[in-house]
């Protein structure tokens, strides 16, 4: 777990479109937050900075106290998950939760305990033999978010994960979602332009509007001052 922090941060594309303009803004440790604004506002490029797919064109940005700025992807302890979830298709739910422990080598004894937590906290226990192809779009979902969370990491990101998803489905992922979160307590940063999802969801909500910081709080505030 760690805190993420934004200082004065800028994206501006080529072309010049300036996307995230002076963004200022706190994740504290633990916190979920949400980033929620009409199309266009940012949102996809402010999150796709944290994770380190889009270079930073001014400000910074740290995770758990360190400056990522210049750090790949894969050197920032960070799990992102999108909206089309990117299975292996060959592997089963089982080999694709345990794939990034894996690769780092931990012990088998304690891939097999972590991959059994993970599936019970996301209702995966008895797919896990199954391959995606076999598996609705929500499940697909769920092993997209088992993946991520698997390995614990400092921070998890999420890009319009549900946007696929039929509304009956997207109520009970979100209703997973906060529980996933309330045992994990994983630092979250969540991009959506769902209204309700982001005031169910966020422990605050941040309102972008053309690149900039509109307005950051709890979604009980927001919904007392529109
Ligand atoms: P949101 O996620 O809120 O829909 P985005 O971060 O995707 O917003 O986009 C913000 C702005 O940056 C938009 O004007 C968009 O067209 C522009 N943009 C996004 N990605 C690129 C890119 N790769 N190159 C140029 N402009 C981009
Ligand atoms: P979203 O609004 O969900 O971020 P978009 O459909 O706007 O998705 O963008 C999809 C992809 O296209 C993203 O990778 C984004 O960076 C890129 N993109 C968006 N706008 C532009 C643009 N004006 N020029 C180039 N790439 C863009």
């Amino acid at each position: 777990m760690a805190e993420i922090k934004l200082d004065r941060v800028d994206k501006i594309y080529s072309g010049g479109v300036k996307a995230v303009d002076g963004l200022d803004l706190t994740i504290e440790d633990g916190e979920f937050m949400v980033l929620v604004g009409p199309s266009g506002c940012g949102k996809s490029t402010a999150l796709r900075m944290i994770a380190g797919l889009e270079e930073i064109s001014g400000g910074k940005i740290s995770i758990g106290g360190q400056v990522v700025n210049d750090l790949a992807p894969k050197d920032r302890d960070i799990a992102m998950v999108f909206q089309n979830y990117a299975l292996y298709p060959h592997m089963t739910v089982e080999q694709n939760l345990a794939f990034g422990l894996k690769l780092r080598g931990t012990p088998k004894s304690e891939i097999k305990q972590k991959v059994l937590e993970a599936a019970k906290m996301l209702g995966l226990e008895q797919f896990l033999s199954r391959k995606p192809a076999a598996l609705s779009g929500g499940q697909r979902q769920r092993v997209a978010m088992g993946r991520a969370i698997v390995r614990e990491p400092q921070a998890f990101l999420m890009d319009e994960p549900l946007s696929n998803l039929d509304a009956k489905l997207r109520v009970s992922m979100r209703a997973s979602l906060s529980q996933l979160h309330e045992r994990l307590g994983v630092t979250t940063v969540y991009v959506t332009h769902d209204q309700i999802e982001a005031m169910t969801l966020g422990s605050r909500v941040c309102v972008l509007r053309e690149g900039k910081l509109q307005q950051v709080d709890t979604p009980q505030r927001l919904f007392d001052n529109p």
